[in-house]
């Protein structure tokens, strides 16, 4: 929270400057609430400075003793088998590349039960160190213990920059990381750079309207939440090890809140990782209904992949929002990505414009979706994916 120096003359200007509404007037002077987010904006607004930002992480002199660049590893169960998710390679891909350029060392945080199986694949992917926190308390994914883990890491080892994937869990970890230790983080980046010793973090801002690049030259480390299937992935160094560090982290009581009772899978999200599937079946509001959603359904079952949807078709209530592609759902990048009905606006192409192949379906020749299709159909989606569909059925037969 803003602290509220004792110079504070209780003139009320900040108040209506907070726009999270965290700052009241209690006995003339200024008083800051639990809803305050650290934005800063009563700061520049108080006329005898008596707001404050409090004391963060690294500022200033104490900036060279941060070396380093950090990916924070996530691990998924596949159907039993532990395996690093494909985020995490993309991550030590680019993480080495910009390692290398800083002349620092990459490093990988895993954090676990019993991950040391996934450490060879870690160091091929050209990981120099890895920190790994294992312990019974990792088994499943706990906010606390595993933000403990990698906050007890970062203030022992002090990282330059730390890395996330920008999945449910790298969505849940960073900012409570960020938060405890007092640093900004840059959410859902699209491309990391490094300028003048910094990372530069660039983003879709403005609906996707810019790209912005995001500086932290202040303050330690530079933190980054980094969406799937946007970064490269390539093992560079087949055949390395990298040094594991083991460590210990105190497991937070505040952990014990969260126990996990019972897994079940959701039968209705048909393909779990939209974002890890190799075909992706889209449909948008060129559907016109839910109950036409369904051939998107089908098709997807007999090619095997996972279904889509744009945003309208979301809002319009045809799928769960997991299934979202776009800005603000999830970036996919599959060998096949089919887009039926779907106009093509910004904030959809900048979800899947990496994949390999792309196929539109639409009735208007001139939607900017066939500006970024391979193959592009104009035509009455009704017409075309019904005879799609038998054409596909009748080749398995
Ligand atoms: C901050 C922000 C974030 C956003 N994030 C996302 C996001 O993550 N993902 C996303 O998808 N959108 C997102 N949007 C919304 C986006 O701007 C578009 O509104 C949305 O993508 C439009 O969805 P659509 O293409 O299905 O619908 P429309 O734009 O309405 O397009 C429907 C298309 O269907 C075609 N069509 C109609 N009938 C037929 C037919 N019978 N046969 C063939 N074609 C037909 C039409 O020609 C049209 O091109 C975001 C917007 C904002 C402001």
């Amino acid at each position: 929270m803003i602290n509220v120096l004792p110079n504070c003359i209780g003139c009320g200007k900040c108040v209506p400057v907070c726009p999270f509404g965290a700052l009241s007037l209690v006995d003339k002077k200024a008083v800051c609430g639990p809803a305050c987010t650290l934005c800063g904006a009563c700061v520049s607004a108080c006329p005898v400075k008596a707001l404050q930002m409090p004391q963060r992480a690294a500022a200033g002199a104490d900036l060279a003793s941060y070396k380093g660049i950090w990916v924070f590893v996530e691990v998924i169960n596949d159907k039993g088998v532990l395996k690093n998710r494909p985020v995490s390679l993309e991550l030590l891909t680019k993480g080495r590349e910009l390692a290398n350029e800083l002349g620092e060392k990459l490093c990988a945080v895993a954090v676990g039960a019993n991950n040391s199986g996934l450490y060879a694949e870690i160091s091929a992917y050209g990981a120099d160190i890895i920190y790994s926190v294992e312990g019974p308390a990792y088994a499943d994914y706990n906010t606390a213990a595993y933000a403990n883990a990698v906050i007890t890491l970062i203030k022992k080892y002090k990282p330059s920059a730390v890395l996330y994937p920008s999945t449910y869990i790298g969505r849940d970890l960073a900012p409570r990381i960020a938060a405890e230790i007092h640093v900004g983080l840059t959410a859902d980046c699209t491309g990391l750079s490094i300028k003048n010793g910094n990372l530069v973090q660039t983003r879709p801002a403005f609906g996707g309207n810019i790209m912005a690049d995001i500086l932290c030259p202040n303050h330690r480390p530079q933190m980054a939440t980094v969406r799937p299937n946007v970064m490269g992935r390539a093992a560079v160094s087949a055949g390395k090890t990298a040094q594991i560090v083991r460590e210990v982290a105190p497991v937070p009581a505040s952990a014990a809140k969260v126990r996990i009772l019972k897994k079940e899978i959701d039968a209705s999200a048909e393909v779990e990782n939209i974002d890890e599937a190799q075909i992706v079946i889209s449909g948008g509001r060129g559907l016109k209904t839910a109950e036409n959603f369904r051939l998107i359904n089908e098709i997807a079952a007999e090619f095997g992949g996972a279904v889509g949807a744009s945003r309208a078709a979301i809002d319009a209530g045809w799928k769960p929002k997991n299934h979202q592609v776009g800005q603000s759902g999830v970036t996919v990048k599959p060998k096949l990505y089919m887009a039926c009905g779907i106009s093509g606006a910004v904030q959809h192409v900048v979800g899947m414009e990496n994949s390999e192949v792309i196929i539109a379906i639409n009735k208007d020749g001139s939607a900017p979706i066939f500006n970024v299709c391979k193959y592009g159909i104009v035509g009455d989606l009704h017409q075309i994916l019904p005879k799609l569909l038998t054409l596909v059925r009748d080749s398995k037969k």
